[in-house]
């Protein structure tokens, strides 16, 4: 793909997008509904596979393996929960991830290599990995101030959810660290 394409692309976006949305946002500011830790691969199009394509709807921090570590992560979902105060924070895994394989694998060069070191997993398993990284994600996060916090006045939800790569299926495996059961 060309850099042209790219740009064509957000031609066809900006002339297809209803412009008085778009400055409502600008005029009144952002209020995403949820703060979305996930991974940056490419297979994990946050706003598609949720079906939420318009621009507004998600504040999505993405790394490497989900993972929360540094203060600009951690910066960032602070500034969601107590500035834009969104109702759900979702630490969102996926299957075959790239960030755990090369921890399960000992990856152990450059920045990688000090990324994956920080995930602190027992499981020599993939599928198993990925999850436990999740688990791992939402202790992190819930150990944060102002989700502690927000969890406190009951303000915040803080969800772990795992996208199978194959089928295009998010399922939730958490609720405020909590295995999630379904609420009818
Ligand atoms: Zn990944």
């Amino acid at each position: 793909m060309k850099i042209i394409e790219l740009l064509e692309g957000n031609k066809s976006f900006a002339s297809g997008i209803d412009k008085r949305t778009l400055r409502e946002l600008v005029e009144k500011g952002q209020k995403p509904v949820a703060t979305i830790i996930s991974c940056s691969d490419s297979r994990v199009p946050v706003e598609v596979i949720f079906n939420q394509i318009y621009p507004g709807t998600f504040f999505i921090i993405r790394t490497a393996g989900n993972m929360v570590s540094d203060t600009s992560v951690k910066g960032s979902i602070e500034y969601a929960i107590v500035h834009l105060k969104t109702p759900y924070l979702i630490v969102l895994g996926h299957t075959e991830c790239g960030a755990i394989k090369a921890r399960l694998a000992g990856y152990n060069e450059g920045e990688i290599g000090k990324l994956v070191r920080g995930m602190k997993l027992k499981s020599k398993d993939l599928d198993k990995a990925v999850i436990e990284n999740v688990d791992l994600q939402v202790k992190r996060v819930i150990e944060m101030e102002c989700v502690k916090y927000a969890l406190d006045k009951k303000t915040i939800e803080v969800y772990g959810m795992l996208y199978d790569l194959s089928t295009g299926q998010v399922n939730c495996l958490s609720k405020n660290g909590a295995p999630f059961l379904l609420e009818f």
